[in-house]
C-alpha cells in the first residue's frame, strides 16, 4: 500500500470510530502526510493510530488524539490559533489546513532541536501559514495574543492562567490536565465567564515550564 492509500484507510477508521465527524477535519487529515513528520526509520508506521518517538524523549500524538482535539476546538477558516508544543509539527499542519490561507497559526516549542525539525517538516510539505517560536509556552505567546483558539499538546498540572487571558472573547482552549494519565479539558470563555468541559481520559508527555511541571 502507498502512504496515500494508508492515509485514506486511517481516515476511514477514524470516521468509523467517530473520532473524525466533520468533513473539514476529514479533508485536513487527507491533505496532511503524517509520514513527512516522523523519523525516516518510522515512516512505515506513520499510519498506525499510535504516538511515535520523534527524538528528545518526545512523541508525535496519535492520530485519534489529533482528531478529537481538532473536532472539539471547532476551528473556522481565518482564525488565529496558538499551539503549545510543536514537536514534529504534524498537529499544527492539520490545524493549518482547518484555518486555511486566511488563517494564521503560531506554535511554541521549548526544545530548539524539535522547533527546527518542525519548521523543516512544515517547509517540506509547503505549509506557509504557521510560525514556530522557541520558548516556554506554559506562559502562552503574548506578542500575537489574543487568539481564537489555544491548545496544548502536553499535560499540564492545571490550566495555565496566561492561556485563559490570551483567549479572545468566545475563544476556546483545550488542555490535557494531569500527570501522564490526564483529562482533556475544554475551556470556553464568554466575557468574564469561563465554562469547563471534561472530554475524557488521555495520555501526554508533561508540559515543562513556569505553569507546567
Ligand atoms: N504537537 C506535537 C506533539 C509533540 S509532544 C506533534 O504533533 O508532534 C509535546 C511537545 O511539547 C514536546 O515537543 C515538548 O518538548 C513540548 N513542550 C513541553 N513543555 C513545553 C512548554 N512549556 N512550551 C513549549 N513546548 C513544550
Amino acid at each position: 500500500m502507498t502512504f496515500e492509500e494508508k492515509r485514506v484507510e486511517l481516515v476511514k477508521k477514524l470516521r468509523g470510530e467517530r473520532r473524525i465527524t466533520s468533513i473539514e477535519v476529514e479533508k485536513a487529515f487527507l491533505e496532511t502526510p503524517r509520514e513527512m513528520f516522523v523519523p525516516e526509520s518510522l515512516k512505515n508506521y506513520a499510519y498506525l493510530d499510535t504516538p511515535l518517538e520523534i527524538g528528545d524523549g518526545q512523541t508525535i500524538s496519535a492520530p485519534h488524539m489529533v482528531a478529537i482535539m481538532c473536532e472539539g476546538l471547532d476551528i473556522k477558516k481565518g482564525q488565529k490559533i496558538l499551539e503549545i508544543g510543536a514537536g514534529s509539527g504534524y498537529h499544527v499542519a492539520v490545524i493549518s489546513k482547518l484555518v486555511g490561507k486566511e488563517g494564521r497559526v503560531y506554535s511554541i516549542e521549548r526544545l530548539s532541536s524539535l522547533a527546527k525539525k518542525a519548521k523543516k517538516n512544515l517547509e517540506n510539505v509547503g505549509i506557509t501559514n504557521v510560525t514556530i517560536e522557541i520558548g516556554d509556552g506554559s506562559q502562552g505567546l503574548q506578542k500575537h495574543a489574543p487568539y481564537d483558539r489555544i491548545y496544548v499538546t502536553c499535560a499540564a498540572p492545571k490550566i495555565p492562567p496566561p492561556l485563559i487571558h490570551q483567549l479572545k472573547d468566545k475563544g476556546k482552549l483545550m488542555v490535557p490536565v494531569g500527570k501522564m494519565i490526564c483529562n482533556l479539558e475544554l475551556v470556553e470563555k464568554t466575557g468574564e465567564q469561563i465554562i469547563k468541559k471534561d472530554l475524557g481520559g488521555c495520555a501526554f508527555v508533561p508540559l515543562i515550564g513556569k505553569y507546567g511541571f
